[in-house]
């Protein structure tokens, strides 16, 4: 069975330290005793080593991007060696922001998984169509192309460090959460397409998170479908009774 995993993007935001000091506190105490789930946060840079320091005992912190390149002149770059020298081992590729406002392209991003795994850390891999793409049908086509260049090259054997999160573009910052019944499909596509790609034993263990407007009234629906794994939460991870809620999930 894949143990449920929320995960938090707080993306560019809070807006000072001690905003997300106070924010990673929050999160921390709304974890009480044995959580039934992973639970990860994925972070601005400059609050990495701090909320690691509040959380890092209850829960994964991670990186928001990568630059997959082991040293050099690339201005403005963080490698993945220096996120591990932190004690970080996790960060997110492809994200939609990521691809639509800074032009990363799939190839862009298999450069980034695969130096996360090979350097021993693990990817929150991001797919999802636009709504253009949504409403010409072309769901599971789009995700399928967003897969195979996305995981290029990576085997069956470093799919452990892969999560999948699937994040329709429409549904991101909009208020308009897919159906669970939507979501639900589009999550047993790619679970095929990934039993294509490497096997069954690889996509029966494979993690695949929803994201796009989660919400403490939205989790539990989502959540109870077969496919879905968990969450990978925008605004609602920024306030902590909201996280909270969805980190504390009923099914
Ligand atoms: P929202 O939850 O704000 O829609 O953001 C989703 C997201 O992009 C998480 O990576």
């Amino acid at each position: 069975a894949r143990k449920p995993f929320i995960t938090g993007n707080w993306k560019l935001n809070p807006q000072s330290k001690s905003e997300a000091v106070d924010l990673a506190r929050g999160i921390a105490d709304s974890i009480t005793g044995e959580s039934p789930s992973d639970v990860a946060l994925f972070v601005p840079f400059p609050y990495l080593e701090t909320v690691q320091g509040i959380v890092g005992d209850k829960l994964i912190v991670g990186a928001e991007m990568i630059t997959p390149e082991i040293n050099g002149a690339f201005t403005g770059g963080v490698s993945p060696c220096m996120l591990k020298s932190m004690g970080i081992e996790w960060a997110l590729a492809g994200h939609s922001e990521r691809r639509t406002l800074n032009k990363e392209s799939d190839e862009d991003i298999n450069k980034q998984c695969k130096m996360l795994v090979e350097e021993g850390m693990n990817v929150v891999l991001c797919i999802g169509e636009s709504l253009d793409e949504f409403e010409k049908d072309l769901v599971d086509a789009v995700c399928e192309i967003q897969l195979k260049k996305g995981l290029s090259e990576i085997g069956a054997d470093q799919m452990s460090q892969v999560t999948i999160a699937y994040e329709p573009v429409w549904a991101i910052g909009t208020g308009k959460v897919a159906t669970p019944e939507i979501a639900q499909s589009v999550h047993k596509s790619i679970r095929s397409i990934t039993d294509k790609m490497y096997g069954s034993s690889v996509a029966e263990s494979t993690r695949i998170l929803y994201g796009g407007s989660v919400s403490p009234g939205s989790v539990d629906g989502l959540l109870e479908k077969p496919d879905i794994d968990g969450a990978l939460v925008g605004g609602a991870s920024l306030d902590t009774t909201s996280f909270g809620r969805i980190i504390n999930f009923e099914v």
